[in-house]
């Protein structure tokens, strides 16, 4: 019998940011059962040739590079095939503003937040991997999904989790909402060595495969910060009632904890295509070839408090929820400044943490750090958080 809440496939879906690590993997599901999707536009940065392969393989409509350097590459792969080329930061946006039912939002950094927000006018579902949108102009977009009636899936997998496990028809009893966090290469690594890690070390996470920004920011715990920030947006609760748990095993996503003493959480492999599949046939579950979870086989399951002082970034991040205005959108573009410094060689692992605090320090002092109300408020705040950085960080390089 079908469920009556499972909307006739086929459904219309684009994917920004399909190259990246959430985009292929996102795609990998969605070629499974292609006769459950109907691909409208896929976007990626500047992977002209990549780009093109995806959108043969799924029959998409549209294809876009955000570089228009790009855009000669895209329309000779895709010559023959029918699919439109288009390129610029302009027509990403307008393939996120395309008709659909679902658009998963997976491209990396504030460059993201423009198109997730043109996404909202035109679909009914946004599954959100870009977390950047929520640290830099969360309120904004969240407001404009409410008023859209749109419904904000996330893909993260600890919100992925915590949405599992939030009873919303209880939200008065949630006495703590807790991310986990496996801890990143450097858990145990002596002090003494941290300023010296190279980005080839960091590029090493323990359990999850990721793109090269989010694997750096798992390493600094930067990533469990912006995920606090994008906590508070997605479940409406403040520090007060939020959580980091460092857990290495990454098998134990998130948690809910209730007033009446129960703890629930949500368990799985660490494999993205979980959460993306949860997202994609939300309201129902379907199968993945996720691998089950063998708890026998794992044996045990460990836990520690996180330490603020190996992972300064942690501490930031929730300096800037706790503060609010525009400190959160200032600390995402300070992180991805430093980075990018940081995957470029020019500046060491501790420099990060240096990096965004005095371009949070200095952002401050020009007293323009309000809460952006407006994407044109939001970008021109994230604009000055790159200037301060850039030339904070020409101070650090080594
Ligand atoms: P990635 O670097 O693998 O892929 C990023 C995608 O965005 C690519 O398709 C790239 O072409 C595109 N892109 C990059 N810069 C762009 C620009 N300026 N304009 C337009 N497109 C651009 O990144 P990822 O690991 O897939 O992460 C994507 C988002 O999902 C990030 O916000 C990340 O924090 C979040 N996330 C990722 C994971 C994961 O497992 N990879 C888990 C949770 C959350
Ligand atoms: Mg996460």
């Amino acid at each position: 019998m079908t469920d009556p809440r499972d909307p006739a496939p086929p459904r219309r879906l684009s994917i920004l940011g399909a190259t990246g690590s959430i985009g292929t993997s996102t795609l990998d599901l969605v070629q499974r059962h292609p006769e459950r999707w109907t691909v409208v536009a896929v976007t990626a940065n500047g992977n002209a040739t990549a780009l093109a392969r995806t959108a043969r393989a799924v029959g998409a409509e549209l294809a876009v590079v955000a570089d228009p350097a790009a855009y000669a590459d895209l329309k000779a792969a895709l010559a023959g095939s029918g699919i439109e080329a288009a390129a610029g930061p302009s027509a990403v946006i307008e393939a996120a503003a395309r008709s659909t039912d679902i658009v998963v939002s997976a491209i990396v950094g504030a460059a993201g937040l423009a198109p997730s927000l043109a996404a909202l006018a035109a679909t009914r579902i946004v599954a959100l991997a870009n977390k950047e949108t929520l640290v830099c102009a969360g309120n904004l977009f969240m407001r404009e999904a409410a008023r859209r009636e749109v419904t904000v899936l996330p893909v993260d997998s600890e919100h992925n989790a915590i949405f599992q496990a939030l009873e919303t028809r209880n939200m008065a009893a949630v006495a703590e909402i807790i991310l986990t966090a496996s801890g990143g290469p450097f858990r145990t690594t002596p002090l003494e060595r941290m300023a010296a890690l190279r980005p080839e070390d960091a590029l090493k996470h323990p359990n999850w495969s990721m793109g090269r920004k989010v694997t750096i920011d798992s390493a600094t715990l930067m990533n469990k910060g912006l995920e606090l920030i994008e906590a508070h947006h997605l479940f409406g609760v403040g520090l007060d009632r939020l959580g980091v748990l460092v857990h290495p095993q990454s098998v134990i996503h998130g948690l809910v904890r209730y007033s009446d003493g129960s703890l629930l959480a949500e368990l799985g492999s660490p494999d993205m295509r979980t959460p993306i599949g949860y997202c994609l046939d939300w309201p129902v579950r379907r199968p993945t070839p996720v691998a089950p979870l063998d708890l026998a086989a794992l044996g045990q399951l460990t836990f520690e408090k996180p330490d603020r002082l190996r992972f300064p970034c942690l501490a930031l991040a929730e300096a800037a929820l706790a503060e609010g205005r525009g400190q959160p959108c200032v600390l995402n573009a300070a992180n991805e400044i430093a980075v990018e410094n940081y995957l470029a060689g020019r500046i060491g692992y501790t420099d990060i943490a240096v990096t965004v605090e005095m371009t949070l320090d200095r952002a401050i002092a020009t007293g323009a750090v309000a809460d952006p109300g407006s994407l044109e408020e939001a970008t021109r705040l994230d604009d000055l958080a790159r200037r301060i950085a850039a030339e904070v960080v020409t101070t650090r390089i080594r």
